[in-house]
């Protein structure tokens, strides 16, 4: 399941009542979406589900992945590039320069030698662009008129294989970024979601920060944009994604055509392989004030499963209990929202190549902190039973997911952000065949999940609470114990 990382971001801002435009993530970090919409299925949307995924795909010789979604709908085309770049990449000394270079790719290149240059061409196409870099992604797409296509090919070509790195821009580029991290400071989510991170990733936190450091950033050369992109940005380590008012085989003969010099590099993950993510070895809580925060806001995270072949069932298990625990009408919701304990709950596990976190949000109002958090940990004893969720669940919920799948296709210009976010921690035949496999899950793969991941695991506990809050007697000592983790009774 694509949850967004700070997933009690998302949850939280749904409630428009309790949290008005608190803690949105930055714009360009990656892996946001929307949550599972869940419309009653229709005779039409049955059809459209049981269709074809209409991907046409194509693999140029220099190893560039290409993938085609024809909508003919309106004279809209997107080009999408992607590059397995971001945070699981970056070592302390690199972290954050991934993100940076995703805001020198608008810039200067061999045939727009100036940024004036450069925006008077995006300008005459017509183009409406921008980039994301999340932990495993680094995506670049450009919106126009179908008429611009050819031309917009090139455009991106150019920005993809000869970017000139202006040393003046680096540093007005390093600046924005900086005001980025700034933004993100000020709103309490992230900088919960930081402490987590550092506490669940703690031999490696740079590896799931993309945002990065400010030291890193601040001092970040040329030459450290030349190693990432000697590394990373090669067409083997790529894909190229082209939606709306195309078609297929003219877009794969162009691709040849202007990709033809680029050439292939070394498989970078096979000269850097992604670290690995030592396991929590206790539990621990961290609780953290805040004076703008809405509610009392808990979360739980264990390590997940990664994207890698021993682990795909859980993947899929993960994602159709998930989707079974999201349905209102599910003794999840039913137990922990509808009974009155808690504003919101939700859990997830997030779709990555090295080690998805599994997260169990939670928010109360402050006076229900303690009925909310007992609610929470007794559901979570009951989740870990062999029978909590039924074969019926399970088939309702790979249904849910197959519509959720087809809405996707409505907007062009968004799925290929999603078929860039899929490749880069799956890929595009995970994709393909996802909701088929989500639909075989069986509750005893549910159990294993929860067996292999969760159950008796060391988590990570957080709660954010303001100040007020703890005068009202919530410390530490006592989330500790509402836990059941011993403190104060
Ligand atoms: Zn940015």
């Amino acid at each position: 399941m694509k949850l967004r990382p700070w997933s009690l971001v998302g949850a939280l801002t749904a409630l428009t009542v309790v949290v008005p435009a608190l803690g949105l993530a930055p714009p360009d970090e990656g892996g946001a979406t929307t949550p599972p919409t869940k419309p009653a299925p229709t005779a039409a949307t049955q059809r459209a589900a049981d269709a074809p995924l209409a991907l046409a795909r194509h693999t140029a010789a220099n190893g560039l992945e290409v993938v085609v979604f024809e909508n003919h709908a309106v004279p809209l085309v997107t080009i999408e590039i992607a590059f397995r770049n971001g945070a699981m990449t970056e070592p302390p000394n690199f972290s954050g320069v991934s993100h940076l270079y995703e805001h020198m790719f608008f810039k200067a290149n061999a045939k727009y030698p100036s940024q004036e240059a450069y925006m008077a061409r995006a300008n005459a196409l017509g183009i409406v662009f921008n980039g994301t870099t999340g932990t495993e992604r680094v995506n670049y797409f450009f919106t126009t008129t179908s008429e611009h296509l050819d031309d917009a090919m090139e455009f991106m070509r150019d920005a993809i294989t000869s970017p000139t790195f202006d040393p003046g821009e680096l540093d007005r580029e390093r600046k924005v970024v900086i005001g980025e991290m700034d933004r993100a400071e000020s709103s309490p989510f992230f900088l919960f979601s930081r402490e987590l991170d550092e506490r669940l990733w703690y031999k490696h936190p740079s590896r799931k920060d993309s945002l990065g450091s400010r030291k890193t950033v601040g001092s970040a050369t040329v030459q450290m944009l030349r190693t990432i992109q000697q590394r990373y940005y090669v067409p083997n380590n790529g894909l190229l994604v082209v939606t709306g008012d195309v078609k297929a085989q003219s877009i794969f003969d162009q691709v040849d055509r202007l990709y033809a010099d680029w050439k292939r590099g070394p498989d970078p993950f096979q000269k850097f392989p992604l670290i690995e993510h030592p396991p929590l070895k206790k539990t621990e809580v961290v609780v953290m004030e805040n004076e703008r925060v809405p509610a009392f806001v808990g979360q739980l995270s264990w390590h997940g499963p990664s994207l890698r072949a021993e682990e795909l069932g859980a993947t899929y298990a993960a994602d159709g209990f998930a989707t079974v625990l999201a349905e209102a009408s599910s003794p999840f919701q039913q137990r922990l929202v509808e009974s009155g304990h808690c504003l919101q709950a939700s859990f997830g596990w997030y779709t990555q190549r090295n080690v998805g976190p599994i997260n169990l949000s939670f928010a109360a109002a402050p006076n229900k902190a303690e009925a909310c958090t007992k609610a929470i940990m007794a559901e979570l004893g009951r989740m870990t039973a062999p029978d909590y969720v039924s074969r019926k669940n399970l088939v309702d919920a790979a249904h849910r997911l197959k519509i959720d799948k087809v809405k996707e296709r409505e907007r062009p210009s968004e799925y290929a952000h999603l078929l860039t976010f899929w490749w880069a921690s799956a890929d595009i035949d995970y994709y393909r065949t996802y909701v088929e496999k989500v639909g075989a899950v069986q509750p005893k793969d549910v159990a294993d999940f929860m067996q292999t991941y969760v159950t008796d695991k060391p988590f990570v506990l957080g709660a954010l609470i303001t100040p007020e809050m703890k005068a009202a007697g919530i410390t530490e000592e006592k989330v500790r114990s509402w836990a059941g983790l011993g403190g104060d009774s």
